[in-house]
């Protein structure tokens, strides 16, 4: 059974490409991970599966529903979180947490109160007056009160610290454990490396690499920056080599052991290794014009 399935799913905004020929499952109780740059598309499919924009071409069904035809129906099972969050001017996070709810039709305050005090939120708070981070909080509790089957959370962390981060995504893991269905958009590589099972990778619109996330990473280089000097050139694995006036920096994605005796038979000082941004995953190891994992 598919939580998500679309089919050449494409959405332009006038002669804009937002998102383009996208065929995609989400089986449920999946932890799926959508990732890509700025830009990507991201949101565009989001909205799209939520029936908030029309395609252009091609279909979506989500939880087993025409978006486009049961939004209704929809909304009431699924809660979203999108990526930039806009309250009633006015309100306190209780009158918004109470509006969100009645338009599901259910009386939330438990699992409200739960969530608030989780992720240190008071309720009698004006929304107006909170910190970035705080209205996110609010928001993600009207995502997640009414205890919905599918999350859609687009960008959930950005404005989140990170212990409020870490909350976060142990209350997003326990409802995956309880059968719950999350779909997160992220373009942060290690946050969906860690919480998802498969992910697919978006690139001007189009999907570049889907799949599990430990085959989607395994040839994921890391970012690696010395200072001094060594013999790095013939090094198997070393990409995107670059000599800077201390040492040198470049991607590696070969065996660790061969690095570490290159390195020592060098004059190194001092050495980085870094997780590779997802630029560096796109252009070193999905190809500059993409192509499957
Ligand atoms: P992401 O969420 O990955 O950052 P978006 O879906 O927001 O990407 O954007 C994808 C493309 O669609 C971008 O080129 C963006 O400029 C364009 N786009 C997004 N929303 C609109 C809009 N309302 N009108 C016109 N172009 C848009």
């Amino acid at each position: 059974m598919y939580a998500i399935k679309t089919e050449g799913l494409t959405k332009y905004y006038g002669k804009t490409r937002g998102i383009e020929r996208i065929s995609l499952t989400v089986e449920r109780g999946d932890f799926f991970g959508f990732m890509g740059p700025n830009g990507a598309g991201k949101s565009t499919l989001i909205r799209t599966l939520l029936g908030l924009l029309r395609p252009t071409g091609g279909r979506a069904e989500v939880l087993g529903l025409d978006v486009a035809r049961d939004r209704e129906k929809l909304l009431e099972r699924v809660g979203y979180l999108p990526a930039e969050t806009a309250f009633w001017p006015g309100m306190r996070v209780r009158d918004a947490l109470r509006l969100s709810a009645g338009l599901r039709r259910r009386d939330c305050g438990r699992e409200a109160r739960r969530l608030c005090e989780r992720l240190g939120l008071d309720p009698s708070r004006k929304i107006d007056e909170l910190s970035l981070g705080s209205r996110k909080k609010a928001a993600i509790v009207c995502a997640l009160q009414h205890e919905p089957e599918l999350l859609i959370l687009d960008e959930p962390t950005g404005g989140l610290d990170p212990l409020m981060q870490r909350e976060f995504f142990a209350i997003l893991r326990q409802r995956s454990e309880a059968g719950a269905t999350v779909f997160l958009s992220s373009h942060i590589l290690s946050e969906v490396q860690r919480s998802c099972a498969h992910a697919a990778i978006l690139r001007d619109g189009s999907i570049v690499a889907s799949g599990a996330v430990k085959d989607l990473t395994r040839a994921a280089a890391r970012r690696v920056s010395v200072r001094g000097r060594a013999a790095l050139d013939a090094l198997p694995g070393v990409r995107d080599l670059r000599q800077t006036p201390e040492g040198a920096e470049f991607l590696y994605s070969g065996q660790t052991r061969a690095l570490l005796a290159a390195l020592a038979a060098g004059d190194i000082q001092d050495l980085t290794v870094s997780e590779p941004d997802l630029e560096d995953v796109f252009l070193h190891c999905y190809g500059k014009g993409g192509g499957q994992a």
